[in-house]
């Protein structure tokens, strides 16, 4: 799967997303590091394990229905260049379910051009 996204993001089907253009900052001397999507390219990263989460969604019979949804954390691990400090990140963006979004809206797009 990991093989996979990497793939994809060198297609640059996720480089339009704005929410994987964030800058990973080192913690301990907040030197820039890279991009979310530039670790995607590279490979430097990891597909967690998958999770269920509740979701609520206003209702319109009920006040509010409870859906449970699946998200798989994607894990970046960033090392610093400079000081050698290294941390695993994750954000809302990087999950599998994000990344398939995004890449579906771009095959929906392309149909009509
Ligand atoms: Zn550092």
């Amino acid at each position: 799967m990991a093989e996979e996204i990497s793939a994809e993001a060198k297609k640059e089907t996720f480089d339009r997303s704005p929410r994987l253009q964030n800058w990973v900052v080192c913690k301990r001397c907040g030197c820039r590091l890279k991009r979310h999507i530039e670790y995607l390219k590279a490979g430097e990263f990891e597909v967690g394990h998958v999770q269920r989460v509740l979701v609520s969604h206003p209702g319109y019979y009920h006040l509010y229905t409870n859906q449970t949804e699946t998200l798989t954390p994607i894990f970046i691990t960033a090392k610093c260049q400079r000081c050698g400090f290294e941390r695993k990140i994750t954000d809302p963006a990087l999950t599998l379910e994000y990344l398939q979004s995004v890449k579906e809206r771009k095959e929906a797009v392309g149909l009509f051009v």
